[in-house]
Formats: structure tokens, sequence, C-alpha cells
């Protein structure tokens, strides 16, 4: 007899053939009629990088108006971790919407924003009492962490890193570490912010105790520890380009963190939610956040993000000091809890550190191919290229934009969509969901190498 216990976990089903195939121009018709509408009432500040509408998605693959299918390796900027359309969560958020689909937390409490909050307490990095927030977008996430961590430390001062990205609202343009195009006219800017530099191995050539030292150091002399409320630092940094910090460098800073009453805050929101192999990346450095933030992937595509710390930190925002009328939305909650039971169900940090296996070999095979490839660098499903100016005989490090920009429009005339990074633009990043198989990984590999060809010839 079968023991049924030792069964196979059943292979996913797709509603889109895992392929991809490119029938009209690009865009094509279709598409090139909806951004004709879009552009008539759609501003231009907000852009889009690739202007194909998108009908629908499914595993891997993003399939447009006009019938072609893409191979995305972007997953939304690393939002549908566990594959578009995943069939637990369109199930969970469909039951949901039919039981209660909005009541405000805040009025009258729901099951759902509970079980996510004793999900992050669980998955998140320390075995301490924690507590969380929920709240809809990334940002938000940011703007809460700083408000809590100022009420407990009765400080204002807020630390970042040069390359670091945090959101769109007031005060994270002026965390982010690029003005272009993200605050530029923008202000006037929140105030009490400080830059110190952050650990780059690629270019900076320190170890994680150097680096640790120079951030320390400057965060000393130009603001004063005792002046600190936080210091937030993204474990991997994502729109600055992958840049995975040396080995010690996070620790250090925590270590200086709680020596001085800082609140670390990891902005886990692209590298948390199974992306790096690890539930969240800090366990890959060691390092115990007080507070950790998730967004992006932890509810499959729906909206919804997560500020969890120690509950003494958490503790001291006041009764109505917290919430908003969309947060936790019981059915993005309930979107939560499904992505939550399918990482373990589907061994996702599995499939995480079989993306990496897979990309880091083809990337690293075409750097010894093309000498505009630098480095290759990343942890888990979130790898990257940065791309330098080819000097004689050895790179240069300079910044290649140029080859960034042709290797991303080559690949998305041939169906696959990659993204760009990096403070220069020069950077070329690998986002895709865990549900990409290495088939999908290895076809894309093949018309990156044909881009750079191309590019290089
Ligand atoms: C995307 C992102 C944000 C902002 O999230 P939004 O949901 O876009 O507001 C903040 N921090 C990091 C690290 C991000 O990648």
């Amino acid at each position: 007899m079968t023991d049924t216990l030792d069964a196979p976990v059943a292979a996913p089903v797709y509603t889109v053939p895992q392929e991809r195939k490119i029938v009209t121009a690009i865009p094509g018709p279709k598409s090139e009629a909806l951004h004709r509408r879009r552009l008539a009432v759609v501003p231009p500040g907000v852009s889009s990088a690739l202007p194909v509408y998108i009908a629908k998605a499914n595993g891997a693959i993003l399939v447009d108006v006009d019938g072609n299918q893409f191979i995305d390796l972007g997953a939304g900027i690393g939002v549908t971790t566990i594959g578009h359309t995943e069939a637990a969560v369109v199930a969970a958020a469909a039951a949901q919407l039919q039981d209660v689909t909005h009541t405000l937390f805040t009025i009258t409490p729901y099951e759902e924003y509970v079980r996510v909050a004793e999900l992050l307490a669980e998955n998140t990095p320390g075995d301490f009492v924690k507590r969380t927030v929920l709240v809809n977008s990334g940002a938000e996430a940011v703007e809460n962490a700083v408000k809590i961590a100022r009420k407990h430390t009765h400080r204002v001062g807020v630390a970042v890193l040069e390359h670091a990205y945090h959101g769109r609202t007031n005060l994270t343009m002026a965390m982010n570490f690029k003005a272009a195009p993200y605050s530029t006219g923008f202000g006037p800017f929140a105030g009490d912010v400080y830059r110190a530099p952050n650990s780059y191995p690629y270019h900076d050539g320190l170890t994680g105790p150097e680096a640790a030292a120079r951030t320390i150091a400057y965060l000393e002399k130009t603001v004063g520890a005792e002046d600190l409320a936080c210091l937030v630092a993204e474990p991997i940094q994502g729109e600055g380009g992958f840049v995975v910090p040396a080995e010690g460098y996070l620790p250090a800073l925590q270590e200086w963190c709680t020596e001085n009453g800082i609140v670390f805050i990891a902005d886990e929101i692209q590298s948390g939610m199974a992306r790096t192999g690890a539930m969240f990346a800090s366990e890959h450095f060691g390092l115990v956040p007080d507070v950790v933030l998730s967004a992006k992937g932890i509810a499959g595509g729906l909206p919804l993000a997560g500020v969890t710390g120690r509950a003494e930190i958490m503790d001291s925002a006041q009764p109505g000091g917290l919430g908003g009328t969309f947060g936790g939305n019981p059915v993005a909650a309930a979107a939560a809890v499904a992505v939550f039971e399918q990482i373990e169900k589907s061994n996702l940090l599995e499939e995480a550190a079989r993306i990496e296996r897979t990309l880091t070999t083809g990337l690293r095979a075409l750097q010894q191919k093309y000498d505009v490839i630098g480095e290759v660098r990343g942890i888990g499903a979130m790898i990257a290229i940065e791309l330098v100016e080819p000097g004689t005989g050895e790179t240069t490090k300079a910044p290649n934009a140029a080859a960034v920009n042709s290797i991303v429009a080559y690949a998305a005339q041939q169906g696959v969509l990659v993204l760009t990074a990096g403070t220069y633009g020069n950077v070329l990043r690998f986002l895709p969901s865990l549900a990409t198989s290495d088939a999908l990984l290895e076809d894309a590999l093949s018309v990156i190498d044909e881009a750079l060809a191309r590019f290089t010839a």
C-alpha cells in the first residue's frame, strides 16, 4: 500500500501555459490603442516601464491584450512572489469577499487581521513578544515605523543609508537616496533625516566591520546617537541595485543601535516574505531587528503592509495614534494568510534557493563572456548584475546604463520582462516569482545572452 504521506507535493496547475510567445509587434495594436486612451486621462508622472496592457497573469507569465506572453522576471517588483493569481490566494480572497469586505479594524475588528499579526510574530526574526500594525503600502509602513520609534524614544532623528529607497510619501521621499525622479520638485521635505554611507562591497572593498565603523562614525559626528530615534535599513537594498552588505555589517549596526537606544528598523518590504530563501533576509546576516517592515510579497498581489516590532516599542503609541481606513483590509489579510500557508506547503523557501542557483550559474557564465558584467550578486530570487564600462584589460566599474537599457528593450521585444535598478540605472535585477521554472529561467537567460551579444557587437 502506498503511504499517502509520502506522496509528492502536487504540481501546480496553471491556467496559462508557462511559456513566452510573441505574436505581434511589442507593443501590439490593442496595447497601443489603450495607451492612447491612458495618455488622455492619466498624468505622465505615473509612467510605465513597458506599455503593454496585461489582460491575464498566471504563474510566471503575463498575457497582454494582443495575446503576447511574457516571462515575468519582475513579479510587479517582488509582489507576486508566490506566482500570479496563485490558486490558494485567489480562493482565500474570493471567499473573504463574500463574508466581510470591510468593517474598519479600528471600529469592529475581525480575525484575519489578528491571524496575520500572529503569523508575522512567528515568522519575523527574534523570539521576543511582538506586535503588528497593518497598513496599505510599504511607504505607509515606513511612516508608521518612524512615528512609533519617535514616540518610543522621545527623539526625532532618522538615519538612513546611501542608495536606500523607502517610498513616495513626504517622509519617505526625504529618506530616499535618489532625488530624480522620486522627489525632484516635490519639496519641502521632512527634516531630521540623516543619510550615512552604506556597505557596498563591490565599490568600497570594505569588510562588514570596517563599513559599519564608517557608518557609525558618520552618524556620531553629524547627528549624535542621542538624537537618533531610529536607523532604517534594507537588509538587501532593492531599488539601490540589490546591494548585499558585507558580512557583519548589519549586526554591528544593530549592536550600536541597541547600545544607544536607537530603534533598528529593517525595511524588508522587497527582501522579505520568502524572497531570499529565508522568510526575511535579515536571517542571512544574523540580524535581529527591533522592527521589521513587510509589504510587497505579503498578500500575493493584494495591497497590505505590516509593521512588526518588539512589544515595548510598538506599545508606546497611544490608542487611536495608529491605523487608517483600509489598513489590514479583510480580503488582503485573508490573502496574506494563504500566502504564509502556501510558502510552507509548497516549500517555497527551497524554490527561492533553486532560483538563486539557476540564475547565478547562468549569469556567471555570461559574465565570463561579456566584460560589461561587473558583478553578479544577490540571494535567493533577488539576483542582479551590475553593468560597467569595460576598461582596457579589466573592468573600470564606471556605470553602464546604456547596456542595461539596451538589454531591457531587446528582452521585452522577445517576451522577457526584466527590471532595472541602481542609483545610476546600471543594474539589471531579476526578481521572478518563486513559481518560475528552471526551463523559463534558462529561456530568459538565453534572451539576455542574445541581448548582450547585440549590445557588445
Ligand atoms: C517598494 C518599497 C517601498 C515602498 O513600498 P510602496 O508599497 O511602494 O509604498 C519601501 N521600501 C522598499 C525597500 C521597497 O522596495
